[in-house]
């Protein structure tokens, strides 16, 4: 269990339903961003003690694989139900690590929580087919079974929505799983596993490890007995964890990198759009991989644009996410802090105008946290950094186009494929532009897009497979084909 010295907590990795210490007997600090402060301390594993993991996960398979839906369900409503007495105590941890409002901590925990409820009944629906065959006496049918023991990685932007996304419909469709969370953000998983225990999961069923990333997933990818890997982080990493699929040719779920082309036709509704914008550009400092990237407005409503957006970001108060009344808290890390600082001086060199922030922002009795200014940028080029690189920050850069058909060439203009955003008032213009995004998910005067009942998940370098709806659990399943004659 965590151990608390001076406020500093320890975690510990958890395996085969026991709390241990890493082979290692080593930890490394996980840092508030807020402060700059160690808040806690997280077991470095390694190789060694993800395979202690991957042998509980894989002895437990058989039993958990072989409950009905109804008996897991059971398990599941109990630990979706202390996630929501617990939710003050998830929140906090996620505020405290990561630096996100802690009422943004509060949206992220209910959302987590509805995947679990959401998948938990999924899991009783995993039906099959029966398929007329060619001749009398053939039967030929379907049935769905769990994939089997499955590794997880997860990043820190949302560290406990992105663990129950991944956990829920795996345990729901009857796999057992190794996770490894973000370093960064350990604290919110952990608390989660704690309330798996009580719920009664089953020991061996989920198994968390924390320690050296690449250590940990070369043993999860090069160990036969896991059968899926489900990620979410960086393209980058993204590719490097797809080839090494590669070789045992696991199933794989990738949730990567995005860069979200923001589109604003001249008739949309502006105060409507500028709050769903504010909302997607400046929501978790902007460190969402579906974060408007590209803010594409029509050239005749430029200025008017800009100056509600301007009104509208100056109006964020920026501080510790703990504080009542913060709406951006700091970026992550120094490095993240560094990436946008990077990005923003090289639009400016190039003859970017600052409508508004553009550097670091002093909150006092916080020098040490990474906190930056919501910043617009207007006249962006596409030859600039920002135009072609994630940012992960609180930026908005400005670009303007004239014509539908402009604006969606250039939107579609990348790489990546994961959300896209169109407002406009015009119905057919809405269709039209919908079907024509390259995207995985497109929001039509809307941002909110990570929703359960939804498939959430991008094409091209954005990634592969579904979180949400009834992908999420089709995800986890084999189909099988057993044909008979009688
Ligand atoms: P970010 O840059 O946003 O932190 P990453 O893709 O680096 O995104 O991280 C997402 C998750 O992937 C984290 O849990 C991280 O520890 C993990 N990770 C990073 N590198 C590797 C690797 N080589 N092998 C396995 N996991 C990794």
């Amino acid at each position: 269990m965590t151990t608390v010295i001076n406020d500093v907590k320890t975690y510990n990795l958890y395996i085969n339903g026991e709390w241990v210490s890493p082979i290692s007997e080593s930890y490394f600090d996980v840092i508030s961003p807020a402060t700059g402060q160690v808040v806690s301390k997280a077991a470095l594993g390694d190789e060694q003690d993800t395979k202690r993991a991957i042998d509980a996960a894989a002895a437990a398979f058989p039993e958990w694989s072989a409950k009905t839906g109804r008996e897991r369900a059971e398990i599941l409503t109990r630990l979706y139900q202390l996630m929501i007495e617990n939710s003050e105590q998830l929140a906090k941890s996620i505020s405290v690590e990561m630096g996100k409002p802690i009422q943004q901590a509060r949206g992220e925990v209910m959302n987590a929580a509805e995947y679990v409820l959401w998948n938990l009944e999924e899991g009783k629906r995993v039906s099959g087919e029966v398929i007329p065959g060619a001749v009398k006496n053939r039967r030929l049918q379907v049935i769905r079974q769990p994939i089997g023991p499955v590794a997880a990685i997860t990043p820190w932007n949302f560290p406990l929505g992105m663990v129950t996304r991944k956990l829920a419909p795996a345990l729901a469709a009857g796999c057992t799983v190794v996770l490894k969370p973000a370093e960064q953000t350990p604290g919110s998983a952990i608390l989660f596993f704690e309330l798996a225990e009580k719920a009664g999961i089953p020991k061996g069923v989920i198994n968390l490890v924390t320690g050296t990333p690449q250590q940990i997933g070369d043993a999860l990818l090069s160990d036969k007995r896991i059968r899926k890997i489900t990620f979410t982080g960086s393209t980058n990493v993204g590719k490097q964890l797809l080839r090494k699929a590669a070789d045992q040719v696991k199933r794989v779920s990738m949730e990567l990198g995005g860069h979200a082309p923001f589109i604003v036709f001249e008739d949309a509704d502006l105060e409507h759009t500028i709050e769903q914008l504010a909302r997607c550009k400046f929501q978790n400092c902007g460190q969402t991989c579906i974060s408007a990237n590209r803010i594409y407005v029509q050239e005749s409503i430029k200025d008017q644009f800009l100056s509600l957006l301007k009104e509208k970001a100056e109006s964020l108060r920026v501080g510790n996410g703990l504080e009542k009344g913060v709406d951006v808290g700091p970026l992550v890390s120094k490095a993240g802090l560094n990436k946008v600082e990077e990005q923003v001086n090289n639009a400016v060199e190039q003859g970017a105008k600052l409508v508004t922030g553009g550097e670091k922002y002093e909150v006092e009795g916080h020098e040490e946290g990474y906190f930056y200014k919501p910043t617009i940028l207007a006249d962006v080029q596409d030859t600039m950094m920002i135009a072609t690189n994630e940012t992960f920050g609180p930026v908005a850069p400005i670009f303007t186009f004239k014509t539908e058909e402009e604006v969606v060439a250039k939107a579609n203009d990348t790489d990546y494929g994961l959300a896209a955003y169109c407002f406009t008032k015009d119905l057919s213009r809405s269709v039209r532009v919908s079907e024509a995004l390259e995207y995985g998910m497109v929001g039509i005067n809307d941002t909110v897009l990570s929703q359960v009942e939804g498939p959430f998940g991008g094409i091209k370098e954005s990634g592969m497979g579904r979180e949400g709806g009834t992908d999420g659990l089709a995800d986890f399943l084999e189909k099988k084909f057993i044909s008979t004659i009688i």
